[in-house]
């Protein structure tokens, strides 16, 4: 039966806001539901991938976004177990061959402030905790604000609401990855020097760490580690004190550096949902799955799988409402639009995890411009990730001289 309210977001953070804002500006009445008030911190590497822009122009919010002064990021810098660096740029493509990074308590806040803007009922304070069934599909849910329950009906109940998604817990689809385990300390620091204009990445033999400059000297620094190394019964300014041991370069830097927040620790890291829609439901952004923080998409991830659950929504509704057929196009679209870059992302876990390989890829690295501008098109969500797929990618780097 079709509700009032079209479509129920729960979570207003990327996902939530861009898939609200998109509803919104098809005609459909749309209620988000936010568990915070914002501006609120999100604990997070703080960069915005290049690939990231032109949703954020088709969303008509990127000059909004230029207008809060973001740093521009226009490469990595990648410095292997032994050492080695490798710099590459983001390859152009038409106008944009840079990303972004600022705190994510801007950036979240400037999304949900524009669906607020485009009409959407926004709801802070309200934490969601079940949902409402109906004839066996998910008929909305019942949040709770200051000690007050409520029910909240609507056609389509979309779950936008991160790792450890109520809504995936509760429709029994979430679950935790079975082998990568890993968990991330951050902070940020003001560094007593300019921090440049590259996102850096230092490769450990247990590890990595994660520099993205926020200008002004703040920098963003992660360290991600395998759960059963991370030492425990220790304040953690310790521990990430110890962590930084693996990383002398980063320890020097931060000399004469001040902390500018807490240290935000986040773990287990890797999870999905067995399925991503359903009878009146969709998953979109981190509570439909996440992996790993290295390469850095989890927004880019956010904000084009909202673009398309709000396509698939939007059909659904129009075509005779929200059947687990019609929605079910969203999980079709779903794995098209992202299977392969999962695929690269496990890859280069896989490469991580051995120091020696990565030396020796890094050092290949450095002598092959083509692999470089592909390697960083691809973690930059510029160019498709099948591009890394093909076995001339890798074969061009185990071969002693560059292939013509
Ligand atoms: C260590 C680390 C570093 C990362 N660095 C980067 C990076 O540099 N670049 C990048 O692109 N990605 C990065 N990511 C991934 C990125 O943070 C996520 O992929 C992205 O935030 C996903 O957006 P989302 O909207 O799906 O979820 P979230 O950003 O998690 O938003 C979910 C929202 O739902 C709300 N919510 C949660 N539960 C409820 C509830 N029960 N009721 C109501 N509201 C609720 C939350 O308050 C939140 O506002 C990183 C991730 C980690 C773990």
């Amino acid at each position: 039966m079709r509700q009032p309210t079209d479509v129920l977001v729960v979570g207003g953070g990327p996902a939530g806001s861009a898939v609200a804002i998109l509803l919104a500006r098809a005609g459909l009445k749309v209620c988000l539901l936010e568990k915070s008030h914002f501006p609120r911190e999100k604990p997070c590497g703080e960069y915005v991938s290049p690939g990231c822009l032109s949703i954020l122009d088709r969303l008509g919010l990127l000059s909004a976004l230029e207008a809060l002064d973001p740093q521009p990021i226009r490469g990595m810098r990648i410095v292997a177990p032994g050492g080695t660096v490798l710099t590459g740029v983001y390859p152009g493509n038409g106008t944009v061959s840079h990303g972004y990074s600022l705190p994510r308590y801007r950036f979240d806040a400037l999304l949900f402030d524009a669906a607020r803007k485009a009409g959407v009922e926004c709801h802070e304070g309200w934490r969601v905790f079940d949902l409402i069934r109906e004839g066996g599909g998910v008929a909305g849910v019942v949040a709770d604000s200051e000690g007050r329950s409520r029910s909240f009906t609507a056609s389509v109940t979309i779950g936008a609401d991160g790792r450890n998604s109520v809504v995936a817990r509760r429709l029994k689809l979430f679950a935790w990855h079975r082998t990568h385990r890993k968990v991330a300390l951050l902070r940020r620091f003001q560094m007593p020097v300019d921090v440049g204009d590259v996102g850096e990445v230092y490769l450990g033999t247990t590890g990595y760490s994660i520099l993205n400059p926020q200008g002004r000297g703040v920098l963003n620094i992660g360290v991600v580690v395998d759960q059963q190394d991370l030492p425990l019964h220790q304040a953690w300014e310790r521990v990430l004190c110890d962590l930084f041991v693996a990383y002398p370069r980063v320890r020097g830097m931060l000399e004469g550096a001040h902390p500018l927040n807490a240290i935000r620790v986040l773990g287990p890291l890797a999870c999905r949902a067995t399925r991503v829609a359903g009878d009146g439901f969709l998953l979109v952004g981190d509570a439909a799955g996440y992996y790993d923080p290295m390469t850095g998409e989890g927004v880019y991830q956010a904000l084009r799988g909202a673009e398309l659950a709000a396509k698939t929504v939007a059909e659904a509704l129009s075509n005779g409402g929200p059947t687990a057929g019609g929605l079910g196009r969203y999980a079709v679209c779903y794995r098209r639009e992202f299977a392969s870059k999962d695929r690269v992302c496990q890859l280069l876990q896989q490469i991580v995890c051995r120091p020696r390989l990565c030396d020796l890829l890094v050092r290949r690295l450095n002598d092959r411009p083509i692999q470089v501008e592909e390697l960083l098109g691809v973690v930059g969500d510029l160019l498709p990730a099948e591009r890394l797929l093909r076995p001339r990618f890798w074969t061009s780097l185990f071969w002693k001289r560059p292939l013509p």
